[in-house]
């Protein structure tokens, strides 16, 4: 894992190159799930568990439970009504139940037949025709009973639940569980240490008399076990590529007062909040020294973070410097170039940009100020970090939105720097953060900085749920607040991931508003919108001559147009609540009372879920996105993996930062003392839980 290697392979490594070709559908699924390794598999932990060690007899089976009977069959009979399906009615001397198959075929009818016994499993309903069972597995009674409870993962198409443990089984015996933990080392749990071996083995397939609740909320000996595991793994490894960048040399920006840094704060329309001048405090003592930066700033939306880079900006420009800010969205890096070339060019600083859809002229234009040095600062999207982009001499790298890039994405930032052995410094910024005092202990690889102050005169955003049937309610509102002069944003959600369901959704709801409000400039703005008129739609909307502007979610980061004071999102129970969040914060940034309506719809006859309904009572109940963020770990709990690394939160399959804090405090101990004491060991531990992905956490 030497310096050597990362940067020639900036990408995770991919799993054996076997030509895709010759590989099985489930053995792709499989690739797709990450579980590669012997020792992935071992590590694929159970979602819940079936019991299958018992018969249970229907008259003691509760609406709702998954259960295994035993039974005779006493009629077997295909209706047309509702429409064609087997009804085979069963009986185990206790109770009956009913059975229903929608898709069958004659070998059901036979294995079904009057008189047979079964044995069957199925979720249990209850209802006007008494017990019911949709589509339950069955075969003939009598046989072995399972000895451990029926491990059930988490799966993709493809890929069944049968494959997936014979795999996860092959694993677990072929894997490598030998003791990477020093000996002797205290241990955080008063039940003693489990083996990992024997953790895996019991998670896997735990014994019927083990309290399933302390296998749920995973305080049972064997999941703490795995979760020490996991968080050491993750301090080891964010603690090697600290030292590993403590050796690397960036160049020392040091702080002039007199410079551009004093001139852009002069001219800034505004004084800075005390908490933007303390974290550009934090910055500039970085900078100064000879080792790169590696810094996160979190504030909340609104806080001020750009201009906080652009006078970190100034610092490199002052000592002859460039510096590269790069934004997730053109919309966003357009923004922001329009911003910073407002504050910097009558300073006399050029500023460049990219973007992937600019025309070649303009576009060479800009490498070659980039490459001559003329261009001190370098705004755009992932345009920036394209092979042929180069700098004279890039010293400060700043990534906007840092959870909405990949980590390939920032390594090739970093890897910009020409000079030899040298790395550019990073400042990553996000809104969406995870609460400080977590973020301090988890990232021990970087140094955190946190606006806690939003610039004064901002009147708190007041957020209402509204059903969708009061739709019209809403659109009246908006005409209130246009004859104020005021300006309204209308978010269409993704529906099913379908980008071109998104758009007739966002082009209905443009001509419906467009015939409801006459005379007003409603706007429409999508992802699949050339750029120019993209630009066109939002210069539009930002010169305040459109009045509404409807918009998939392309503009949920970083936006910023103060006249706009409502938002409308529909179909608030579909995204996420950082999400939600971070949409809310495009108003309330003006001095101008802003309110916030998310539209909720309910699927026919349903009801909201219970998660959707948490986080919209967390969007009413609190502004403050530190607290959005430790509610939103709370309702997402640990197990939505992917979920969280897409979000940008933390990185952690089984431990949960938040009930788990004792956990990485053990691990945060032990980590330095291992890496120093037992490298080999450290290196092993790194190696069995993160293997390619440990570049992941170091970026
Ligand atoms: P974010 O932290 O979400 O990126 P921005 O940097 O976009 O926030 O800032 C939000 C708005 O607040 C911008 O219009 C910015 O110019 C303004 N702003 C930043 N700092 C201050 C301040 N100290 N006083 C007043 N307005 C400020
Ligand atoms: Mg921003």
């Amino acid at each position: 894992m030497g310096l050597a290697s990362r940067h020639n392979h900036p990408m995770p490594a991919k799993p054996a190159a076997t030509p895709a070709k010759t590989l099985s559908a489930p053995q792709k699924a499989l690739i797709k799930l990450g579980l590669v390794r012997d020792i992935d598999l071992a590590l694929h932990l159970p979602l819940r568990y079936e019991d299958e060690t018992r018969i249970v007899k229907l008259r003691d089976v509760r609406e709702g439970d998954t259960a295994q009977i035993e039974a005779t069959v006493t009629a077997c009979e295909i209706t047309m009504r509702p429409r064609r399906q087997l009804l085979v009615t069963v009986d185990d001397g206790s109770d009956t139940c009913v059975m229903r198959f929608f898709s069958f075929y004659p070998s059901h009818q036979k294995a079904l037949a009057v008189g047979n016994r079964i044995r069957a499993r199925g979720e249990v309903k209850g209802g006007f025709m008494g017990l019911t069972m949709m589509h339950p597995t069955f075969k003939a009674a009598g046989g072995n009973l399972a000895e451990a409870l029926t491990p059930v993962y988490s799966t993709v198409a493809g890929l069944a639940q049968a494959y997936l443990r014979r795999a996860v089984i092959t694993g677990l015996n072929h894997a490598d569980l030998s003791e990477t933990l020093p000996p002797g080392i205290p241990w955080p749990d008063p039940r003693g240490a489990w083996s990992l071996r024997e953790a895996l083995q019991f998670l896997h397939h735990p014994t019927p008399d083990v309290s399933l609740a302390s296998l749920e909320d995973r305080s049972h000996p064997a999941w703490i076990r795995l979760k020490c595991e996991e968080l050491l793994a993750q301090q080891l490894s964010q603690l090697t590529a600290k030292r590993e960048r403590d050796l690397l040399r960036a160049p020392a920006l040091k702080h002039k007062a007199q410079g551009l840094y004093g001139q852009l704060l002069k001219a800034l329309p505004f004084g800075l909040t005390n908490a933007q001048q303390r974290v550009g405090r934090e910055i500039a003592q970085d900078l100064a020294r000879q080792v790169p930066m590696h810094r996160l700033l979190q504030g909340d939306v609104g806080a001020g973070k750009t201009v906080v880079a652009a006078l970190a900006a100034m610092v490199a420009v002052d000592a002859g410097w460039q510096c590269a800010l790069m934004a997730p969205t053109e919309i966003l890096a357009t923004q922001h170039f329009a911003k910073l070339v407002g504050w910097l060019e009558p300073l006399g600083v050029k500023v460049a940009w990219l973007i992937g859809s600019q025309k070649k002229k303009e576009r060479a234009a800009m490498l070659a100020m980039i490459e001559s040095g003329e261009a001190a600062l370098v705004v755009g999207t992932h345009a920036v970090i394209q092979e042929h982009v180069k700098f004279k001499n890039l010293a400060l790298a700043v990534i906007d939105e840092q959870h909405r890039f990949g980590v390939a994405q920032r390594l090739a930032l970093r890897g910009k720097m020409q000079e030899g052995g040298m790395e550019p410094h990073m400042l990553m910024m996000t809104a969406t953060p995870i609460p400080r005092t977590l973020a301090m202990s988890y990232y021990a690889d970087l140094d955190v900085s946190v606006i806690d102050e939003l610039p004064p005169g901002r009147t708190p955003i007041v957020t209402r749920v509204v059903s969708d049937h009061r739709r019209d309610e809403v659109v009246a509102r908006i005409g209130a607040q246009l004859q104020q002069g005021r300006q309204v944003y209308w978010v269409c959600p993704l529906i099913e991931e379908s980008e071109a369901l998104d758009l007739t959704n966002a082009t209905q709801t443009h001509a419906d508003l467009s015939e409801a409000l006459p005379g007003v400039m409603v706007g429409l703005l999508h992802s699949r919108m050339p750029v120019a008129e993209k630009k066109a739609v939002m210069d539009l909307f930002t010169a305040g001559q459109m009045g509404v502007l409807v918009s998939t979610t392309v503009i949920e980061v970083g936006v910023d147009v103060p006249n706009a004071s409502l938002m409308v999102i529909e179909h608030a129970e579909r995204f996420g609540l950082s999400q939600l969040h971070q949409l809310r914060g495009r108003v309330g940034r003006g001095a101008a009372a802003s309110a916030c309506v998310l539209l909720y719809g309910t699927p026919e006859g349903g009801r909201l879920s219970e998660t959707a309904r948490e986080r919209l009572r967390a969007m009413v109940e609190t502004n403050d996105g530190f607290e959005i963020a430790r509610r939103d770990l709370e309702i997402r709990g640990p197990g939505e993996f992917l979920g969280a690394r897409q979000s940008g939160a933390p990185l952690l399959r089984f431990a949960d930062l938040e009930t788990d804090s004792h956990l990485l405090d053990w691990a945060r101990a032990l980590a330095p003392q291992m890496l120093d004491q037992h490298p080999y060991l450290a290196e092993r531990h790194i190696g069995r839980w993160l293997g390619g992905k440990s570049e992941y956490l170091k970026a």
